[in-house]
């Protein structure tokens, strides 16, 4: 489920970003890269942004709201240029009702202009700030971001080399970072060393070269996907094509397990896995290791459907439709009204009464994180007439606090971490509970473990977390060294 309304707390990790570059020379790439964004919306519904150039001359367009509220057919009209980067944010640093922290974001270097827009967090800005400013350095946003470009800028004047720029910059920065960047006449991708956040490129035939968080984002414009961009590869796209170097050396492989679990869409390919089918795979997992008596298996939509789809083939229990989406609510700028509040998850889920009426039903969702909303779903489904409520995690208990890029809330709001699964399943109000393992999880996916992040499920953390970032957010220790 996404997050819905601005002002409550979420019960959700919250994705982060959604970046989009097109290379396109005779295109007009803003429209393409609107509809980009449009499939990445799901990543960040905060603010959107637009940058365009045409050799010459950048052109931005950017602000708060969903890319269809951000963007009109005047403002396309305006975006003339054949390259381009676009982002959709949602903040895990910085304020993000700031215009200034919504990307991508404009800077310059001697007499060019470089915009830059990124999903991931760093998890060194406030060392590397603290270094640029005793330096000097002004800042006018508070976001990971602009620590980056401000380094890209520094040592592109250094190196006088952009590309130079950016490998001195990654050689600094530590964290989670897939970031798209361009100047008047190129574009830049790169990718942080471990690979934690998802970059995909694609290959638009005959007319350029495309950039996308995910693979849905390539399919849209019409691209054909190419391959991932590499962790701590960096990409330039201009008119001498594609030209590819390893800036900093590969790390352990980690790339977010969550993405397959919950924020990615379920039409996206990441390793070589397509994502409804890995969610399948995890819901038929759960029929094998927790079984139960019922008559109906529900997904919570929109992300629990594909696992309810693996547990019904799975276990036998006839699949059904039991909650309608309210799609158009979405995530929205209006407050609702008192009365409306109190609806709670009523103005997002609708439950089919008639279907749910006596009988017993499992349900599949993705995650729990502080456990108000699966309880106020439980409730919603009795009320509709269900005699037993099973629900069925498809990914095991958040635990740990993320750091690269995900907004999950402190250790202590994760009921997780707080609760044993019995007490969670006594909070929620379901009849029964089950999670699934770590490795059954990874296993849905075709991969291993040591292919991915785990850290908010294990407390391994591939990339250290200072202690200045992990005080307030983290109550224990991680449980073993990072790497
Ligand atoms: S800590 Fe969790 S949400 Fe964050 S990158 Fe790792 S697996 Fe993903």
């Amino acid at each position: 489920m996404e997050p819905w309304i601005l002002s409550e707390a979420p019960d959700k990790p919250e994705e982060s970003c959604g970046v989009f570059g097109v290379y396109a020379p005779g295109e007009q790439v803003g429209r393409l890269i609107y509809f980009g964004l449009h499939a990445l919306q799901h990543r960040g519904q905060e603010s959107a942004g637009i940058a365009v150039a045409d050799g010459h001359t950048m052109t931005l367009s950017k602000e708060l709201g969903l890319v269809p509220q951000v963007f009109k057919e005047s403002d396309l009209a305006t975006l003339d240029g054949h390259l381009g980067i676009g982002h959709t944010r949602y903040s895990t640093t910085g304020s993000s009702s700031s215009w200034e922290n919504a990307q991508p974001m404009l800077s310059s270097i001697g007499p060019n202009t470089i915009a830059l827009a990124h999903n991931g967090n760093l998890v060194n800005t406030l060392e590397l700030r603290d270094r640029m400013k005793s330096h000097g350095i002004r800042f006018r946003s508070t976001t990971d971001s602009e620590v980056m470009a401000t380094l890209v800028d520094h040592f592109t004047q250094q190196h006088d080399s952009i590309r130079g720029g950016i490998r001195e910059t990654m050689k600094l920065i530590a964290g989670a970072y897939s970031v798209v960047m361009m100047t008047e006449e190129a574009i830049y991708a790169f990718r942080d060393p471990y690979g934690v956040r998802p970059l995909a490129l694609g290959k638009l035939d005959g007319i350029g070269w495309v950039v996308s968080s995910e693979t849905c984002g390539l399919d849209i414009v019409g691209a054909e996907f190419v391959r991932d961009i590499r962790p701590g590869e960096l990409v330039k796209i201009s008119g001498a094509g594609v030209e590819s170097e390893q800036a900093v050396p590969a790390r352990k492989p980690s790339l977010c397990i969550f993405e397959f679990v919950y924020f990615a869409r379920p039409d996206s390919v990441m390793y070589d896995c397509a994502l409804y089918e890995a969610r399948e795979n995890m819901g038929a997992a759960m029929a094998r290791t927790a079984p139960v008596e019922a008559d109906m298996v529900l997904g919570v939509p929109d992300t629990g459907i594909p696992a309810a789809v693996g547990y019904a083939r799975a276990s036998g229990i006839t699949y059904g439709e039991g909650l309608v989406k309210n799609r158009y609510v979405g995530r929205t700028f209006i407050s609702p009204s008192q009365t409306l509040r109190q609806q709670g998850i009523r103005l997002k889920l609708n439950p089919l009464k008639h279907a749910l009426n006596g009988k017993r039903v499992v349900v599949t969702d993705d995650s729990i994180v502080r456990g108000n909303t699966t309880r106020k779903l439980v409730a919603l489904l009795r009320e509709a007439g269900a005699t037993e409520v099973h629900m069925r995690i498809t990914s095991p208990p958040v635990k740990w606090p993320c750091f690269y890029g995900i907004d999950t809330d402190t250790q202590e709001q994760l009921i997780g971490s707080a609760k044993s699964i019995e007490e969670i399943r006594e909070h929620i109000g379901a009849d029964s509970l089950a999670y699934l393992s770590v490795e059954d999880m990874v296993t849905s996916t075709g991969r291993s473990a040591d292919e991915y992040c785990l850290a908010c499920f294990t407390g391994d953390y591939p990339v250290e977390i200072p202690e200045a970032v992990r005080r307030g957010k983290m109550a224990l220790e991680p449980a073993t060294p990072a790497r």
